[in-house]
């Protein structure tokens, strides 16, 4: 369809169990648009093919029905939109524009926090839409309950619907997304390079094509097939581990479980009490302090838990050291501990 990228098809998204209910439900509302599921909100981490699936369904729809209106758009791309609209004495173009859609397509609504105003005319643009059983689906990169600043009126809306996730994917998985991508362009990589890069990159779909990229074209310039060996070497950048230093997370973890009289288990546990969660609030946060690990990387790290429950013991640790100096002095001497340890 127009303003859709025509590579991003169900047929090119590869279905794992990290994503199967979310595939489903979008080929679902394909088929029956502005029925069943709407309006339809996926929300995943970065990569995890939440742009793929969006486009996917207009392009599915327009394929049946080529008169289908479909609209695309990013949240931030339609608040630009709107504020350009106001300006110019235009919103009855951009009114017509997004309430005359038969599938409207809003990508990325975590953007949508403080703006007030844009929130006020989509509120407005779904009920339109709702009403006359137009389909909507939007995505996030995390819970709608957890995007600041939204009135809830507007995060009632989104989630009125059906609400599925998208998680990373696991090892057949990503091995299966390579491999098709590879096929596609017609290259051959090894088993064992892309068997490399899935054990290597976990959290990601996007790092995961970029690292298959680079090989492709390593492989095109030098004219041969990459071995094992050769991929290690050219990814490595890719691969470097989400640590500085010889200070790793474990080290984190110990340092700070020891100081606190606790085992490095408990602080990835599962157990929430005061002692132990307070304790590991602080790791987490020192592991983004001290090391290039990402939210969704220290999340593994301690557990496996989601990022955005790192991002808040982050924020909750930060504003404690703000209010607390004893708080900020024991994150100073954890910190020297740590540097000790992994020197
Ligand atoms: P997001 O919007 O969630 O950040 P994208 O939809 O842009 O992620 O996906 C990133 C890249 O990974 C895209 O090139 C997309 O085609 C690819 N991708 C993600 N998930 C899959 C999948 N299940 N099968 C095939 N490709 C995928
Ligand atoms: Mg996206």
């Amino acid at each position: 369809a127009p303003g859709l990228n025509e590579e991003y098809t169900f047929t090119n998204f590869v279905v794992g169990d990290n994503n199967r209910f979310a595939a489903n439900a979008a080929i679902a509302i394909a088929k029956n648009p502005g029925t069943t599921y709407n309006p339809c909100l996926i929300y995943g981490g970065v990569g995890l093919g939440k742009t793929h699936l969006l486009q996917s369904i207009g392009n599915a729809v327009w394929q049946e029905k080529d008169e289908a209106k479909i609209v695309y758009v990013t949240a931030e791309d339609f608040t630009n939109e709107f504020i350009r609209s106001i300006q110019e004495n235009k919103t009855h173009l951009f009114k017509n524009k997004y309430r005359k859609a038969d599938v409207l397509l809003i990508d990325d609504i975590h953007f949508l926090q403080k703006k007030h105003e844009t929130q006020e005319e989509l509120f407005h643009t779904f009920n339109a839409l709702f009403d006359a059983k137009k389909q909507m689906i939007f995505t996030s990169d995390r819970p709608v309950s957890e995007i600041k600043d939204i009135t809830e009126r507007l995060q009632n809306r989104f989630t009125r619907g059906l609400t599925v996730d998208l998680q990373p994917p696991q090892m057949e998985t990503a091995v299966a997304i390579l491999k098709k991508k590879a096929e596609k362009q017609g290259v051959y990589v090894a088993n064992d390079v892309i068997n490399l890069i899935c054990q290597k990159i976990t959290t990601n779909v996007r790092d995961l094509e970029a690292a298959l990229t680079r090989i492709i074209a390593y492989a095109e310039l030098v004219n041969k097939e990459v071995s094992l060996e050769v991929a290690q070497r050219q990814l490595k950048d890719f691969f470097s581990s989400p640590t500085q230093n010889n200070i790793t997370v474990d080290i984190i973890q110990r340092v700070v479980a020891d100081y606190f009289n606790l085992s490095s288990n408990e602080l990835k546990g599962k157990k929430r009490t005061r002692q132990v969660a307070f304790p590991r609030q602080m790791a987490m946060y020192i592991t983004r302090e001290i090391t290039e690990a990402s939210m969704t990387d220290v999340g593994l790290e301690f557990g496996g838990r989601d990022h955005t429950t790192v991002m808040h013991a982050c924020q909750r640790i930060s504003s404690r050291m703000r209010t607390d100096p004893t708080i900020e002095d024991i994150i100073q001497t954890l910190i020297r501990k740590i540097k000790e340890e992994g020197s």
